[in-house]
């Protein structure tokens, strides 16, 4: 068994894996690219070689046009690859269309990169697969006790409420272009909202990416052109820094909402300016990431991305060797 350390190594341009000859989710332009997911921190226009699943693809085409790269290479969630001596397998994350585990295997050892992942359903792609392995390489955004997310449904049912209590104004949701947008749209159409939902400009390219890789979101309309009144006790999705701009002063007395995980932290909905504040995360809680951390039932935890110190405390307790893979210019759209 040849040891991780040996062959997978943190760089200034991301994880190089050695014998591969790629880099997962690199942060500036490299030769062969193994992207994980379509946000910005992790995929980046301007490499040669991509490898991707189609949805990741997808989506990169769709934000970075040609930029995305010279060779776009498709995987699909249980297809493997050999790529000299090393063979590669991606399998869902659960945290947006087209994510992905890159499970890596390298002289007798297996090893996985979590990429960002959540354990709990998004009807917008298929569940977080947990892989057995020798290494787990987890993310830890929210990799601190006081992370518990709510229920989402019950948040979402939140914004309905208040629907409800001021029918005349409008509700007006930041969320993020990439996932989130997606997400709310499909858990509003689980809690039975049945109205029409209005979008800014800005989530559309994404949304429509969603809709032909087969999601249903029911009745969309652009906001763009539509009059305040015709807005009036609807909901309106713009990207969180529209909610407070010139865009959002012609709404009818709106009620200014954010989707987020980082919903949970108090100065973070200050800075939002969210009157209403959703805590929607399409990343694991510290019960999630420590579920996972048991489930892999891996030897070795390297933990990246976040809130490194609580998550290694953890492994170490249940006798895993931990350490922090420090990973600069990940900083999350959540
Ligand atoms: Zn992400
Ligand atoms: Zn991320």
């Amino acid at each position: 068994m040849v040891k991780p350390e040996q062959w997978l190594r943190s760089t200034p341009r991301g994880l190089l894996c050695e014998p591969g000859g790629f880099t997962i989710d690199p942060l500036s332009p490299v030769d062969y690219a193994v992207v994980t997911h379509g946000h910005g921190d992790h995929a980046r226009p301007g490499n040669a070689h991509v490898l991707a699943t189609p949805g990741t693809i997808a989506i990169m085409q769709t934000r970075f046009g040609e930029a995305a790269g010279k060779a776009l290479q498709p995987l699909a969630y249980g297809e493997s690859l050999r790529i000299g001596d090393v063979t590669l397998c991606v399998a869902p994350a659960g945290h947006i269309l087209g994510s992905a585990q890159a499970i890596i295997e390298y002289g007798g050892t297996r090893v996985v990169v979590s990429g960002d992942y959540k354990r709990r359903a998004d009807p917008t792609c298929p569940p977080f697969e947990v892989v057995p392995c020798d290494l787990f390489i987890t993310e830890a955004t929210f990799g601190l006790p006081i992370f518990r997310h709510p229920s989402d449904r019950g948040e979402i049912r939140k914004l309905l409420s208040s629907i409800e209590i001021f029918p005349e104004r409008t509700h007006l949701v930041g969320t993020y272009a990439l996932g989130k947008t997606q997400r709310v749209l499909a858990l509003l159409r689980e809690v039975g909202w049945d109205k029409p939902i209005w979008l800014h400009g800005a989530l559309l390219p994404l949304t429509e990416l969603y809709i032909r890789m087969g999601c249903n979101f029911g009745e969309l309309r652009s906001a763009t052109e539509a009059a305040a009144a015709e807005m009036k006790g609807q909901v309106v999705l713009a990207p969180p820094s529209a909610i407070r701009d010139r865009w959002s002063r012609r709404m009818a007395e709106p009620i200014r909402a954010v989707a987020s995980g980082w919903m949970a932290v108090r100065a973070r909905v200050r800075q939002a300016s969210a009157e209403l504040p959703l805590v929607i995360s399409d990343h694991a809680d510290w019960d999630e990431l420590t579920l996972t951390i048991r489930d892999v039932g891996a030897a070795q935890v390297w933990v990246t991305h976040g809130n490194e110190e609580a998550l290694m405390h953890y492994a170490t307790g249940l006798g895993i060797e931990a350490k922090a893979l420090s990973l600069i210019g990940y900083e999350d759209e959540e």
